[in-house]
């Protein structure tokens, strides 16, 4: 052993025996001990040393000696290499073990067994002397013709990697300044190799045979390197990620597979997207995005979430139509008769949508407002916003709006939510394909409002024509052009909604259709839809005018014609049954014996399968529409239930048009109080608190005193609103109570031909109330013949069917005397000549 050497060990050193990995002088290892003897040997030496002496130890690698330290030692591997104890941590978990960092000095053997326990002391002998090595630099002619091969080969080694990587960059400059004596060991420990091929490096004591050794080690990583950089034809910033490198400037224990192939097509892929990305002349802000998330796409690798999240992205950027859109073919002559052919009646509505069209025509750029068709249901809304489509020769697109209490649901999720997706607005135009189609926005009225935000407020981001050109959906987070984008919407009632959205709307009212329009629409429309879509032909089924009023007036109560449409379907249903019936049993029978019967009859059979039926099948009011259809659903009980004193007509206003509506009151003994039932709201309780109150007031005049002062003395007044699970609300009922009421304590019978409605006072006037369209058609329907209104509502007459207006006979009232007089038949008399409460002034 030298003694003036740079690196002096002890000569008895203690023995850290491991199992896994070899540990090289030059290099640094981290070492797991948990064996008691090695154990000991942190806790006693390596814990409680003081001098830098106690920190070297003595590791021997390859020892198979995890579990049985008690044991006899099994024999030892004789050459190990002292080592520096740089840190060592200590932990419980899972088990009590010490992590030890270790650098390698130089080697040794074991030339005697000291103790063995509590942990190894042997006696060593230093192998590396390590001063030689720089005085005899180059000497002999093989040696150092072998380290000059090493030294280039660890020189072409490293240039492979990318200079960039400091660590790279280090060890470098490490190559040039370590003495070439020990690169072997430091090369070995860094590059690929296995614990045998180390330990060949560590037993080789012999400086030549060590170069000889690791040499092969050296070129076969260069080789691989070389493989791998030709299958994966490299580009130059993935270097980084495929020989990166561990801290400490050892390479990675990584597996340079060669399964990449996907890698190419990859890149093909990436290609095509972004010549579609170039192709779909998408607006400056939006191709920039395009461009830099493309590039940040081809540097991920593809297991990144983020990979399939950029390029759906990507994916639907593209698709949008961005400057795709379909060209208009405006005909207004056309127009008219589309629209006319498709839809019977809704006059006032057709005439609005064609100067809509007409305008639209003229001046390319409209900035017009948005069309808002209000009704109720099965009137015909939707399928007008799609004529209109079809008018333009649009695509149309409808968003049911209906529930949607998100307001990412119109404008869409941020890009950074896991399953984000952009809005419905945004979805459509990708489904459509072209940047100007019809958007139907149906039910704008049952809009929600939820913790998620108001998807009304996003809404108006969309119809407002001042600020849509430049629409920006959360996920695509470039501003999206829909000016050119036709938006009707489509609701029940305008109550519902938001005040900011109605008012960049221009509102169509669609009332309900009459009887006779409706037996026109399923004449013209309904049956031949309903025929061809079950496969019939009008030589097969036909339906007369009166069954069709039958089925409107006893199977349906609708302002639309939605139900009557599905009637017809199940008469259509149970006729092609016997028709498909029919076929098999006139193949088998003769079919002259039985066109002698009538036709009508012939139905009444139910589903006898005797004889075919007579073609063209009648559906008869009577007898085969109860067969298909069931019994009546709605009888016209007007005048049953008018048969008792306490029971009046009025007429309300619901979102699916005018309904009748009965009010009835009782009477009991009692201490004058007031009992409401039937669901009602506050303003309708307020009406019955003024009716009774007015009544009181004025019960001397019309005689309804019964004996006493207060007619509502010794009695308690139950009135009650039927439909009971029908929530109802509303001032209109406030004339309807008091003849209802004064039918009760006067006893006399209410005509049971009329329905009223108005607003009442205190003092006894009748007040205007809205619906009245609806309503008048509600009465109509249940062939009432009177209707008494408010004076100030006659004008809403104009807007009611001529034939309606033949068939009924209006009262306007504008005091509650004029609504009692027309109630009863032969009038209310009043006991005075003025029934209003006279002033004491
Ligand atoms: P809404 O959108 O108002 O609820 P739809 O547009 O869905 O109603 O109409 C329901 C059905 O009634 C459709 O088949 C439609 O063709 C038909 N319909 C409604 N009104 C008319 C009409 N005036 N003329 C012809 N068909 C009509």
């Amino acid at each position: 052993m030298s003694s003036n050497s740079g690196i002096q060990i002890p000569s008895r050193l203690p023995l850290l025996c491991t199992h896994d990995g070899v540990l090289l002088p030059g290099s640094t290892m981290r070492i797991s001990v948990d064996t008691a003897r090695n154990m000991q040997l942190v806790k006693s030496r390596l814990l409680k040393g003081t001098s830098l002496k106690s920190t070297i130890i003595g590791v021997i690698p390859n020892t198979r000696d995890p579990e049985h330290d008690s044991d006899e030692l099994p024999s030892l591997h004789s050459i190990g290499t002292a080592g520096l104890a740089v840190q060592v941590v200590g932990s419980n978990w899972p088990k009590p073990h010490y992590t030890l960092l270790i650098t390698g000095l130089c080697r040794f053997r074991v030339t005697k067994l000291l103790r063995e326990k509590p942990f190894l002391v042997a006696e060593v002998e230093q192998l590396d002397k390590l001063e030689q090595y720089t005085e005899g630099d180059q000497a002999d002619g093989e040696l150092g013709e072998l380290s000059q091969r090493f030294y280039q080969a660890a020189v072409q080694l490293v240039g492979m990697l990318d200079m960039s990587v400091p660590v790279v960059a280090k060890l470098r400059r490490l190559l040039d300044s370590l003495p070439k004596e020990t690169l072997p060991d430091v090369l070995a420990s860094m590059i690929r190799t296995s614990n045998k091929e180390k330990l060949q490096v560590l037993d080789a004591v012999d400086l030549e045979e060590r170069f000889k050794k690791a040499l092969p080690l050296l070129t076969r990583q260069i080789e691989g390197l070389k493989l791998l950089q030709k299958t994966r034809k490299l580009r130059p910033d993935d270097d980084k990620r495929v020989l990166a490198i561990r801290k400490g400037g050892v390479f990675p224990g990584r597996q340079f597979s060669l399964d990449e192939e996907g890698e190419d097509e990859d890149g093909d892929d990436t290609a095509v997207l972004e010549k579609k990305v170039k192709a779909a002349a998408m607006p400056e802000a939006a191709l920039r995005v395009c461009l830099k998330e493309l590039k940040r796409l081809k540097k991920m690798p593809e297991s990144m979430p983020e990979y399939a999240l950029t390029r759906n992205y990507l994916e639907m950027m593209v698709e949008l139509p961005w400057s795709k859109s379909s060209k208009d073919c405006l005909d207004i002559r056309a127009a008219r008769v589309l629209l006319d052919n498709d839809h019977y009646a809704m006059e006032k509505l057709k005439r609005r949508v064609l100067e809509y069209l007409a305008v639209r025509q003229l001046k390319s750029t409209l900035k017009g407002p948005i069309l808002c068709f209000v009704g109720p249901p099965g009137v015909g809304k939707t399928s007008v916003g799609r004529s209109i489509a079809r008018t333009l020769g649009r695509e149309f697109h409808r968003i049911a709006l209906g529930g949607v209490c998100d307001q990412s649901d119109i404008r869409g999720h941020r890009r950074t939510y896991v399953g984000s997706m952009p809005g419905r607005i945004i979805n459509g135009l990708k489904t459509v394909g072209v940047n100007n189609p019809v958007f139907l926005l149906d039910e704008v009225d049952k809009l929600g409002k939820s913790l998620q935000g108001d998807p009304a407020a996003a809404l108006l981001e969309v119809l407002d024509p001042e600020q849509n050109h430049s629409f920006t959906d959360h996920y695509l987070n470039v501003p999206f052009d829909l000016s050119q984008v036709l938006f009707i919407a489509t609701a029940n009632t305008t109550a519902t909604i938001p005040p900011a959205l109605l008012d960049r709307m221009e509102v169509l009212q669609v009332p309900g259709y009459t009887q006779e329009e409706k037996v026109e629409i399923a004449h013209r429309h309904l049956i031949p839809h309903q025929l061809e879509q079950h496969g019939l032909t009008p030589q097969q089924l036909q339906i007369p005018q009166d069954t069709t009023k039958d089925i409107i007036s006893k199977y349906t109560r609708e302002a639309g014609v939605r139900s009557l449409e599905r009637k017809i379907g199940a008469i259509c249903r149970a006729v092609a049954v016997k028709v498909a019936e029919g076929h098999k049993v006139s193949r088998a029978e003769s079919p002259a014996e039985q066109h002698a019967e009538q036709n009508t009859e012939n139905k009444e059979e139910g589903s006898g399968i005797t004889a075919p039926p007579e073609m063209p099948i009648v559906i008869d009011p009577i007898a085969p529409l109860k067969a298909i259809l069931g019994p009546p659903v709605f009888e016209m009980e007007v005048s049953e239930r008018l048969t008792l004193p306490g029971v009046a007509i009025g007429l309300a206003w619901t979102p699916m048009g005018g309904e009748i509506m009965f009010v009835e009151a009782s009477r009991m003994e009692g201490e004058g109080q007031l009992t409401l039932t039937g669901q009602l709201g506050d303003v309708m309780k307020e009406s019955a608190h003024l009716a009774i109150s007015w009544l009181r007031s004025n019960a001397k005049t019309y005689l309804l005193t019964n004996g006493s002062a207060d007619p509502l003395e010794g009695t308690d007044i139950h009135l009650h609103f039927p439909a009971g699970a029908v929530t109802k609300d509303g001032p209109s009922a406030g004339v309807t109570i008091v003849t209802c009421l004064a039918s009760l304590l006067s006893g006399r019978l209410v005509r049971s031909d009329v329905a009223m409605t108005g607003e009442i006072t205190l003092r006894g006037l009748v007040l205007p109330v809205g619906g009245i369209k609806d309503k008048v058609l509600a009465a109509h329907r249940a062939s009432l013949k009177r209707v008494i209104i408010p004076k100030r509502n006659e004008k809403d007459l104009e807007e009611i069917p001529p034939h309606v207006r033949a068939d009924l006979d209006f009262v306007f009232a504008s005091t509650l005397d004029e609504v009692l007089n027309a109630a009863f038949d032969g009038g209310f008399p009043a006991a005075v000549s003025h029934p209003q409460v006279v002033s004491k002034l």
